[in-house]
């Protein structure tokens, strides 16, 4: 059989063809709510007391629990010195560990670690930490999989598994404590592993609000991230459910219908319709919405793209990221050249937006952008054989 295709830097690129693609389960079909009920671990302190008045308990020991199990990282009730021994053995059974276990550990020659989370059904899944000086980075998944099947990510190749529960998403944070070096300090938690974090918007909230609390670890709520493929409905829940508090990334690729539609096969909503959304977005003044962009050899880099690009977010506070894309064994699409990075870069700035060039970190152990995979089974690292190499 005759093979088609352009080749482009000595690499023979799949057609880009719409009616090829296997469409999976949008948002339409998706439910936005996570049905599970979760375990103590991720509960807020309101739901604890709740739980706990149950018990005849004071508020005030949901409080305590709450910070045995968030700010200390302590999970185990017989250690939570200041509880009565009776209130210890009663809280054993309302779930205060986490539901996860870390198996393999990746550390890469620019010091990000990525750590494979073994579920309890025997999944996987992915998290990333990005040192920078003391402070450090969180990459965390929402999902098992994903639905968007976005045509350069390694993450979504196989389709969406399911949701991870709050308590999933959590464990991860919680897993990654002892890998923290000595005097690194958690900064920014970015919700940009493995997933689309609005398509379990409730569950990403409930994360945020947990990760925020003054007596867990208090992160600043603009340090945590929630980055999206561009999900209306779930930007809008998300308005509604954390008030714009948190900063939102949104991953758009391209400004026209027709190079979203190619790149981004499992979200049908256009350009167009997600920068309305951004408009509905109570987004706090002085603040901007981050745009991120995967630059594509010969696909999405043109200064033709950039110009659409321009008129497309005029109406609204931005920055771009742009990620020149990472090649790996899912994918054919490859990298952009040099020379049309910064093209593409300049055409950007030239009409006045701040338009920064993202750092690849963690790419010789597969922990770049778009290269986490996790799913069914256990995963060695994939770095060299992953990417192509002229
Ligand atoms: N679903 C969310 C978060 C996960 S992906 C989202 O789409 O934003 C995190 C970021 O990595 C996204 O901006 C995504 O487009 C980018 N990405 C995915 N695959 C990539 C690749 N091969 N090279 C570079 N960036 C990639």
């Amino acid at each position: 059989m005759r093979k088609t295709g352009r080749i482009v830097n000595g690499f023979r690129q799949k057609p880009l063809e719409l009616e090829a693609i296997d469409m999976q389960p949008t948002e339409d079909t998706m439910p936005l709510v996570n049905a599970t009920s979760e375990p103590a671990c991720a509960l807020l302190p309101e739901e604890l007391v709740e739980l706990l008045s149950t018990m005849g308990q004071p508020s005030y020991r949901a409080r305590q629990i709450f910070t045995w199990i968030h700010k200390k990282g302590c999970c185990d009730p017989s250690a939570m010195s200041n509880l009565p021994h009776p209130l210890r053995e009663a809280i054993g059974s309302l779930g205060t560990s986490f539901p996860a276990q870390v198996g393999e550990s990746l550390e890469s020659s620019d010091g990000t670690r990525k750590l494979e989370i073994k579920l309890a059904d025997g999944r996987s899944v992915e998290t990333v930490l990005i040192p920078e000086g003391n402070k450090l980075t969180q990459c965390i998944s929402t999902q098992v999989g994903c639905a968007a099947r976005c045509r350069f990510c390694r993450s979504g190749h196989a389709g969406l598994l399911r949701n991870l529960t709050a308590a999933e998403i959590l464990a991860q944070v919680h897993l990654a404590r002892p890998f923290h070096a000595s005097g690194q300090i958690l900064r920014n938690i970015v919700f940009m592993g493995i997933g689309e974090p609005l398509h379990n918007v409730e569950a990403v909230a409930r994360v945020a609000r947990i990760l925020a609390h003054a007596d867990g670890l208090d992160l600043s709520t603009r340090r945590i991230t929630v980055s999206t493929v561009g999900i209306v409905k779930g930007i809008d829940r998300l308005g509604e459910l954390l008030g714009g508090d948190i900063a939102l990334a949104v991953s758009l690729h391209g400004a026209s219908p027709e190079t979203r539609a190619l790149l981004v096969p499992g979200v049908k909503e256009t350009p167009r319709e997600i920068v309305e959304a951004l408009e509905r977005y109570p987004l706090p003044q002085r603040r901007r919405f981050t745009i991120e962009y995967v630059l594509i050899g010969g696909v999405n880099d043109t200064d033709r793209h950039a110009r659409e690009l321009v008129r497309l977010l005029s109406r609204i506070r931005v920055k771009i990221n742009l990620l020149p894309l990472n090649p790996h064994d899912k994918t054919e699409l490859l990298p952009p050249t040099d020379e049309r990075v910064l093209a593409f870069q300049k055409v950007l700035i030239d009409k006045g937006l701040t338009a920064i060039l993202r750092k690849r970190r963690g790419a010789d152990i597969g922990a770049a952008c778009g290269q986490l995979l996790g799913l069914g089974k256990t995963k060695r690292g994939r770095p060299a054989d992953a990417t192509p190499t002229s």
